[in-house]
């Protein structure tokens, strides 16, 4: 039995799912002909109070596509340090639109409305990139898993709004977020531009996210998702799980929560442990005493089939899961406790 906590995208299609996707209607998405795949993204529309809505095969892509709709090449994006557009795309701002990032130096990978009006470069001031967007993530991935304070997302809504700028929401884990804070996704929809949100993460599909916005973003969407060559065909048998997953794996979540919090009350308490972040929702980011290294921790995991990633500084992350059920969560506890340096 592998524990395995790398990430909540290492869950598997649960027979249910697979019985779902089979028994799903098909057609050639890129004529729009797919029923399942326009079932998903009019569901999700509808949920966020969106015009439109369409359906990716990578989160990623998602985000490259809104960021290349809402900026202008030399044009200059405001997000986090931790941001995943600027850390984990593979560079794909710069590749794709030929935009910069003007880093926040922001706490657990969210900022305050106060530093993006800091951010935003004088627009006539034309030895600097032209600022278009804002770009937030809920929740954080860097960032441990922090959920944004919606009041803050309003505040800057209005900055966006007042100097012209877009308003992005790379959404991956924002079922996450709503699950944790109370909030629906009407809420977000009143607040952003366009959002994007991973069903492969938390929700356990094995592929696929989608991206909101108006049906004029969409529109000019669909265009640059056939560039980047994700057009699809016979997609619905993925969308089905999506459909799946929204009506089974979104109140589950906060079981993961709750295993999460479980996990950090043992670890704050262990000698080994030197720091462990407030845990708010499914990712737990520690950092061991300086007497072991990171690197012969994973090795000392792993020997007990125990899988974790590292994330420099001598932190480690977790994430739980779907997949990470109870009786892995009570071996796991056990093999933390009786870890010995
Ligand atoms: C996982 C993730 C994405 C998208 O990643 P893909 O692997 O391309 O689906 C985007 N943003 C955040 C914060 C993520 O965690």
């Amino acid at each position: 039995m592998t524990i395995n906590l790398i990430s909540d995208t290492v869950t598997k299609p649960c027979t249910k799912m697979l019985e779902f996707m089979m028994n799903s209607k098909v057609g050639d998405d890129v004529f729009k002909e797919d029923p399942t795949v326009n079932e998903l993204e009019n569901m999700l529309a509808k949920m966020f109070g969106k015009e439109s809505a369409l359906f990716f095969p990578s989160g990623t892509m998602a985000n490259q596509t809104a960021i290349k709709i809402h900026t202008e090449p030399g044009d200059q994006l405001i997000c986090d340090k931790y941001a995943h557009v600027y850390n984990y795309e593979g560079g794909g701002v710069s590749f794709n639109s030929g935009v910069s990032c003007k880093l926040i130096d922001g706490h657990r990978g969210m900022f305050t409305n106060e530093q993006v009006i800091n951010s935003i470069n004088p627009p006539d001031f034309y030895h600097s990139p032209k600022t278009s967007l804002v770009c937030v993530e809920n929740t954080t991935n860097k960032g441990g898993g922090a959920c944004w304070d919606i009041n803050e997302l309003i505040k800057i809504k209005k900055t966006c709004k007042q100097n012209n700028l877009s308003y992005h929401l790379d959404g991956a884990r924002i079922w996450n977020a709503m699950v944790e804070t109370n909030t629906k996704p009407i809420q977000y929809g009143e607040i952003f531009d366009s959002i994007s949100i991973c069903l492969s993460k938390g929700l356990g599909c094995p592929v696929g996210s989608v991206l909101l916005g108006t049906s004029e973003f969409i529109n000019k969407a669909i265009r640059v998702r056939k560039v980047l060559g994700g057009g699809m065909r016979q997609a619905g048998y993925l969308a089905a799980c999506g459909i799946y997953a929204l009506n089974n794996n979104v109140i589950r979540l906060k079981e993961d929560h709750l295993k999460a919090i479980e996990i950090e009350h043992i670890l704050s308490k262990l000698n080994y442990i030197k720091k462990v972040e407030r845990v708010e929702t499914n990712i737990l980011i520690f950092q061991l005493t300086s007497n072991i290294d990171s690197n012969t921790f994973l090795e000392k995991m792993s020997e007990n089939d125990v899988k974790l990633i590292s994330m420099g500084d001598n932190k480690l992350r977790i994430v739980t899961h779907k997949d990470y059920i109870d009786e892995m969560h009570q071996k796991f506890i056990k093999i933390l406790r009786n870890f010995k340096i």
